[in-house]
């Protein structure tokens, strides 16, 4: 079967567990690479430059579009967001599985592009306990909560252009479903030419 890494594009509603999820799913698969994402929006507090983001200013990110520097990227609350393209080509040479952890109107750009990439959306059990998780987590106000959780609506939208649902109701139950499905996506025919083409010549 295909050896080769595989590119992976995470996403949902903020609150919903992908970086919980992630979390875990990398503890298990210290092999697998996560794309550090560019961004203009400043650091949190806890964040590290070049561990959660790479935090660059506006005209360097300009730059980097257009120099072809970043796979894909958009806006998002008036800052640009955008997956280096480099250490992705990198890692997937060396047989790594890539996990981009971007929202959808990046997830729709790296379908265009990389057509075998897999797209897996992670949902919270309900609504009302994703508002419960960005209560609970406490690093929004109630406001903001009222706008991520509208935006959950429209990115919830979406989710029927991606090729998996995950629920993310236990962590450690999500976080194993994803290895599933990584490992499921990686025997598609699709994924095999070269191998298919090797008994079909
Ligand atoms: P996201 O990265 O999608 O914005 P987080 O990983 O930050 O979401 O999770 C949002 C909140 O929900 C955090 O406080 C996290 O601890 C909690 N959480 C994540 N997954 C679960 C789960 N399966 N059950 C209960 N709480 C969860
Ligand atoms: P936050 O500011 O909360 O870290 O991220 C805001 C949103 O931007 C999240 O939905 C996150 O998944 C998304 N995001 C993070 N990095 C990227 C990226 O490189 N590209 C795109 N398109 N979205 C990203």
């Amino acid at each position: 079967m295909n050896d080769s890494g595989i590119l992976v594009v995470f996403s949902g509603p903020s609150g919903s567990g992908k970086g919980t999820v992630l979390a875990r799913y990398f503890a298990a698969h210290p092999e697998a690479a996560f794309s550090v994402s560019a961004t203009t929006r400043a650091p949190r507090p806890g964040e590290a430059d070049g561990v959660n983001y790479h935090f660059v200013s506006r005209e360097r990110f300009e730059e980097m579009i257009a120099q072809g520097e970043v796979l894909e990227y958009t806006q998002y609350n008036g800052n640009y967001y955008g997956s280096p393209a480099g250490p992705i080509r990198e890692a997937l040479e060396k047989g790594r599985d890539v996990v981009l952890e971007i929202e959808v109107e990046g997830a729709m750009q790296v379908r265009e592009r990389f057509p075998e990439a897999l797209l897996v959306f992670v949902l919270p059990p309900s609504f009302g306990e994703l508002e419960r998780r960005l209560t609970g987590r406490g690093t929004e106000t109630p406001e903001q909560i009222a706008g991520r959780l509208a935006a959950a609506r429209r990115e919830i939208a979406l989710a029927p252009r991606y090729d998996y649902l995950l629920v993310n109701d236990r962590v450690e139950e999500a976080a194993q479903k994803l290895g599933e499905i990584i490992g499921a996506a990686k025997c598609t025919p699709a994924r095999n030419r070269e191998l298919l083409e090797g008994f079909l010549g």
